[in-house]
């Protein structure tokens, strides 16, 4: 039994390395929840979709997953690890 899963980006349909720093957007009534990459014209895309789904009056909680080298002991949006130092617009 595998644990690895594979992760596309909803943005650029590009495959995201679960090692490596990602944003998931989990729709809290599903479940179902979109993956994106850090870099900054995925995150973009993820800030406008995420928006027009909240528009749609869903509910979705943003999940920042850091990479698996992360220092920070109890990572936050900026943590000591450097995952995210790309602001998002959108914030927790
Ligand atoms: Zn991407
Ligand atoms: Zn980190």
């Amino acid at each position: 039994m595998s644990r690895s899963r594979i992760i596309r980006c909803a943005a650029c349909a590009g495959r995201i390395r679960p090692q490596h720093p990602h944003i998931g957007v989990e729709n809290l009534e599903t479940g179902e929840e979109f993956s994106y990459h850090v870099r900054p014209d995925c995150q973009t895309r993820c800030a406008e979709e995420t928006f027009t789904r909240l528009e749609a009056g869903k509910v979705y909680a943003m999940h920042h997953y850091h990479s698996s080298t992360c220092s920070d002991e109890s990572p936050g949006f900026g943590c000591a690890g450097g995952c995210f130092d790309t602001p998002m617009a959108v914030a927790n």
